[in-house]
């Protein structure tokens, strides 16, 4: 169980994460932390530094960023969670999140794992785009072994074949990861499948798996948004989707 400032990451209470892809504007992520904050989210998502597959695309706003989620999060009573990409970001980025998440692209990126297996704030591990299970276990490892045993697995998908989607969400990752580890493993199905209609049936599928947790996108105006448009839910849409998932939480005797 991993305790971020009074949330537990792992026990009854499954955690939801929820936000928008990347922090845009004040408002936007204003708007965005009320809505999931109402909708019963424990921490506040927002990528400030965005690892985008182009170069022309937004790369997101840095410090600012950062900043504008400690407060607007604090403004909710809300965890922060956001993705750093660089080893020396490790004391910028701690200065304002409650938990560093490294993003599927860095995965094996061993110099920033063995940094953060330097500090004691909880570690958001993401799969890796192709990683196996057991390339991902050894991820983990790197940054245990630096001392840093707080760690969540976090299933976002994988890379097939398959076109319809845009990653395949593996939920098998789910079981295999509470059979072979003791950490706890979140399911991120809005990169997991990157179409807003799927996002609800594979949360309440993750939940239903045994996942401890879910990280999903939300933004308030999808159509405009800066990044990952298409998976993102409105606020009215992720308030469905946590009033359902309550009864699938209850059959595995868990709390939402
Ligand atoms: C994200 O969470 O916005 C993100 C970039 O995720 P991933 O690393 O899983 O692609
Ligand atoms: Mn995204």
């Amino acid at each position: 169980m991993i305790d971020v400032n009074g949330v537990k990451v792992g026990g009854e209470q499954l955690v939801v994460m929820a936000g928008p892809c990347s922090v845009e504007s004040l408002d936007q992520l204003r708007e965005a932390a009320q809505a999931v904050k109402a909708g019963g989210a424990h921490f506040l998502r927002g990528g400030a530094f965005k690892p985008r597959t182009s170069p022309y695309d937004f790369q997101g706003l840095a410090e600012e960023g950062l900043k504008l989620l400690r407060q607007v999060a604090d403004e909710n009573d809300l965890r922060v969670v956001t993705e750093i990409v660089d080893k020396d970001d490790i004391e910028l980025v701690g200065k304002y999140a409650d938990v560093y998440q490294v993003g599927a692209r860095n995965m094996q990126n061993f110099q920033l794992l063995k940094a953060l297996g330097k500090v004691k704030k909880p570690v958001m591990l993401k799969r890796g785009l192709s990683a196996t299970i057991s390339e991902w276990l050894n991820a983990a490892e790197y940054i245990a072994a630096g001392g840093n045993e707080n760690i969540i697995f976090c299933e976002r998908g994988i890379r097939t074949y398959e076109t319809y989607t845009r990653n395949t969400l593996d939920l098998s990752a789910v079981a295999a990861i509470k059979e072979l580890s003791h950490l706890p493993i979140i399911v991120d199905p809005s990169h997991g499948t990157g179409r807003w209609q799927m996002v609800q049936p594979m949360a309440r599928a993750a939940v239903a798996a045994g996942a401890d947790g879910l990280i999903i996108e939300v933004h308030p105006h999808p159509e405009v948004a800066l990044s990952d448009g298409d998976q993102s839910l409105t606020p009215k849409n992720f308030n469905l989707l946590m009033s359902d998932l309550g009864k699938i939480a209850e059959v595995m005797g868990r709390k939402i």
